[in-house]
């Protein structure tokens, strides 16, 4: 097998390494970030993200870092019920926990941290550190994120657009509110649309939510964390206490503001010696949450194909045709469920669930 550079050690560079780990094919992984430096937010995972993951974790493992939800209850901003749906083994996780569970099989001489990775010029279908060198490899799987530089440098006309909603999550430790809950999947919605308050219990004291807001009515800038808390403390002021009690007595230490953006139109998922997975190929808003589903999925397949071909670009268009369809439904129901958050609540449509099923 040809020598393999995977680039990102997210969700998606993470998993592609334990699938070729899985497989015997050597590779290494060039990470941007420290180590140790992991954002504090987490993940919603259906079923599907499950059996994946399962393939390539330890599922006792995997089971003690999250909890499974039973139920999704929609709520009004006053806490009154508006409907509500069993949840089918969708499971919550942080992203720190399926992190650390995804690097366990992935030894330290496999993947150099700190060393960010970009596009040459010059040469195409080649990549290169910061000091210069080049990174030796037939093949680069690109799982750079969402604003993937690598990407970018390729398709020089793609167009990114913002969406019209930010995020803003985080998690809190708290045994007494954490106790006061069920393992359920509560969202309160205010009336007008466009603003939301989700709720996750991750375990027997931690849980993790996140607010979604209509940035066209609630404009929040980068700014400190103090500020954060004090915005969020008067937007949610008068919604019910839980959510007050939580944004109070939250950390905003390592909160995270997720100010999203989506492709005008997808690129190819290869080009020459180049494959892009995760993010990076197919940046999905949050209704979806899929993103963690598709990375896992894009990494199996692709494997798969680097398996059976013997010539990577046949693999590369193989992946490519099973991925897209898929892709293209998810940022399909992403945009339905996005409008719908935009509308009153009286305006919404039976179909409850804030999660894309294909
Ligand atoms: C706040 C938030 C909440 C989310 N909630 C959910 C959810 O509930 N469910 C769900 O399924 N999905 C969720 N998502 C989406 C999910 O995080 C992504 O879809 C998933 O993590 C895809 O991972 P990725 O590996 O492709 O990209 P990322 O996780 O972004 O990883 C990219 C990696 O590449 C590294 N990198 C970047 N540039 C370079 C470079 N030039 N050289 C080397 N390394 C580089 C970065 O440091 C990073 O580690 C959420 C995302 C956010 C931000």
């Amino acid at each position: 097998m040809n020598k393999i550079a995977v680039v990102g050690a997210g969700i998606s560079g993470l998993s592609m390494a334990n699938y070729l780990e899985k497989h015997k094919i050597d590779y290494h992984i060039y990470e941007r970030r420290k180590k140790e430096d992991l954002a504090g937010h987490g993940f919603l995972i259906p079923q599907e993200g499950i059996e994946y993951l399962t393939q390539i974790i330890d599922p006792d493992l995997l089971f003690e870092h999250g909890s499974f939800l039973k139920k999704y209850i929609q709520y009004s901003h006053t806490g009154k019920i508006l409907a509500e749906k069993d949840l089918n083994n969708v499971f919550a996780i942080s992203r720190h926990s399926l992190i650390n569970l995804l690097s366990r099989n992935i030894s330290p001489e496999k993947i150099t941290y700190e060393k960010t990775v970009i596009p040459c010029d010059r040469q195409k279908g080649s990549l290169k550190q910061p000091d210069g060198n080049y990174i030796e490899a037939d093949i680069a799987i690109i799982s750079d994120g969402s604003r993937s530089r690598i990407r970018k440098s390729l398709f020089k006309d793609e167009k990114m657009r913002t969406v019209r909603e930010n995020e803003v999550v985080n998690i809190i430790q708290d045994k007494e509110i954490a106790n006061s809950i069920e393992n359920d999947f509560m969202k309160f919605h205010h009336d007008q649309g466009g603003l939301t308050f989700g709720i996750l219990k991750l375990s027997h004291d931690t849980i993790l939510w996140y607010s979604q807001f209509d940035n066209e009515i609630y404009q929040i800038s980068e700014c400190s964390s103090h500020n954060l808390k004090k915005y969020m403390l008067e937007v949610f002021e008068d919604w019910h206490p839980l959510v007050s009690s939580i944004i109070q007595k939250s950390s905003y230490e390592n909160v995270h503001l997720w100010c999203v953006y989506e492709l005008e139109e997808l690129n190819p998922f290869h080009t020459d010696n180049i494959v892009f997975i995760g993010d990076a190929a197919h940046p999905l808003i949050p209704f979806t949450s899929q993103g963690v589903t598709s990375a896992l999925k894009d990494s199996h397949v692709l494997t798969k194909h680097l398996v059976e071909e013997n010539n990577i670009t046949e693999a590369f268009k193989k992946y490519e045709a099973e991925r897209k369809p898929e892709i293209e439904t998810h940022i399909k129901n992403g945009r339905t469920l996005l409008n719908q958050f935009l509308l009153p609540i009286d305006q919404h449509t039976d179909n409850i669930l804030p999660i894309s099923y294909k």
